[in-house]
């Protein structure tokens, strides 16, 4: 066995219905103060923004609702919410939504923890500088709720933040912004709409697939990435028919949580790395829509190209969705593709580039942008790429 690292992390995962009534207690052993972080609307119109304002106040804290964020948010919505908890003198931060609302509530505390009364900003601490601000110990405490399943982000180390003027979507990375406590509450995830089950669920499959191809994918990581994509391949469709289906609901929250640590160690590869930059030109085109349009194309790339190694695991994908393969070929490897594809087409996902609404004359500025903001996820592909195959690869998915 290759030797190997596996980040652990340090979070208090609370899991099952009707688990959002523990957030005061929790809360509570980490400060007296909560900034809540949220969207503009799903959490408030649910009821669930009350629900946790009243178990915190319950317990003796004072909260203040941070209620701007918006899908792909943006560093002045990271900004702006840290100057919120700067001047309310906030010492815990909870982001109760989606992995928008959650990523925004880590890049607060990291914004919050750092400024010692000056003003600063988390493009700072992007890896995109030579040398960029280190995060520390002095990042605030992060809380999250997750509201969909998803992203990972309610147990993983990255925060994705979004630079409108330079056109780039970058992840911030530090074990100090990994939740402390993350409540996974299947009565919060039963709101998802069909279209955002589907499009949150085909992430979640894209963290296991990246993770489990990716060159530091380890026995760890692989164990999570497999139960998960059998989790997804069966559970996804039901939950996105019929979103009362608790035990599917379950599954999918449990399947997201493998994501976020599987991908906490063996990243993400090149969807994502294809798919920040589209966010970065298009913020109207959700983040599992566009890996929808360019997860197939990616897949046959990574086949073509790959060695034994990257072939036997594209087979082993196509085990997870339950197709028979008779040896560890390209050809059989090609039978994942397949069995995407189809996945695809059940939650209505099938999709292209061109069809969301993106125009060709983007593809070199979105380039130069993976080159840039995804440095991380392109070297982690199990196959190397050139500029041109970037290039070639958006092209394929239009
Ligand atoms: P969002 O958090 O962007 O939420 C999408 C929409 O769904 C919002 O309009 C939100 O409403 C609504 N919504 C959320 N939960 C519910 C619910 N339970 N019922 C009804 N409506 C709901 O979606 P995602 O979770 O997909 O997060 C995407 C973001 O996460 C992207 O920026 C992506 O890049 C990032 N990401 C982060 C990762 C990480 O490791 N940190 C990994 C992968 C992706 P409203 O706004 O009104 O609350
Ligand atoms: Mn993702």
């Amino acid at each position: 066995m290759r030797s190997f690292r596996y980040f652990l992390p340090t979070t208090n995962l609370i899991f099952g219905k009707g688990t959002l009534k523990y957030i005061g207690v929790e809360a509570k052993k980490l400060g007296k103060k909560a900034l809540l972080v949220t969207g503009k609307k799903s959490m408030e119109k649910l009821g669930f923004l009350k629900k946790a304002v009243e178990s915190m106040e319950k317990e003796g804290l004072e909260v203040v609702h941070y209620g701007e964020v918006e899908p792909n948010p943006t560093v002045d919505i990271v900004n702006e919410g840290a100057e919120k908890s700067i001047d309310n003198r906030c010492d815990v931060i909870v982001g109760l939504g989606g992995g928008s609302a959650i990523d925004t509530a880590k890049n607060i505390a990291v914004v919050s923890g750092h400024s010692e009364g000056e003003k600063i900003s988390i493009w700072e601490f992007a890896e995109v500088h030579d040398v960029p601000r280190q995060i520390t110990s002095k990042t605030l405490p992060v809380i999250a709720i997750t509201s969909t399943s998803g992203t990972g982000s309610h147990v993983s180390r990255f925060a994705v933040v979004t630079n409108q003027q330079k056109k780039q979507k970058i992840g911030i990375l530090s074990p100090f912004i990994c939740p402390k406590v993350s409540i996974v509450d299947v009565d919060i995830l039963s709101y998802m709409s069909p279209s955002l089950t589907a499009q949150t669920g085909f992430d979640t499959m894209t963290h296991v697939m990246e993770s489990f191809v990716s060159r530091l994918a380890n026995p760890i990581t692989d164990f999570y990435c497999l139960k998960a994509m059998e989790l997804v391949f069966n559970y996804l469709p039901r939950a996105y028919s019929n979103g009362d289906d608790t035990e599917a609901r379950e599954f999918m929250a449990l399947a997201d949580t493998y994501g976020g640590w599987a991908l906490n160690t063996s990243r993400i590869v090149l969807p994502h790395a294809l798919s920040h930059p589209i966010s970065a030109f298009y913020p109207e085109i959700a983040h599992g829509v566009a890996l929808a349009a360019l997860t197939p194309e990616i897949m046959r790339f990574n086949i073509e190209k790959g060695n034994e190694e990257t072939v036997s695991k594209y087979c082993q994908i196509a085990k997870a969705g339950g197709i028979k393969v008779n040896s560890f070929t390209k050809e059989e490897a090609l039978k994942s593709v397949e069995v995407i594809e189809e996945l695809l087409k059940k939650i209505k996902l099938n999709v292209t580039l061109k069809g969301l609404g993106v125009k060709k004359d983007k593809i070199e500025g979105m380039t130069e942008s993976a080159f840039t903001a995804m440095k991380g996820p392109i070297e982690a592909n199990p196959v190397p790429v050139i500029r041109e195959d970037i290039l070639n690869l958006y092209s394929r998915s239009m």
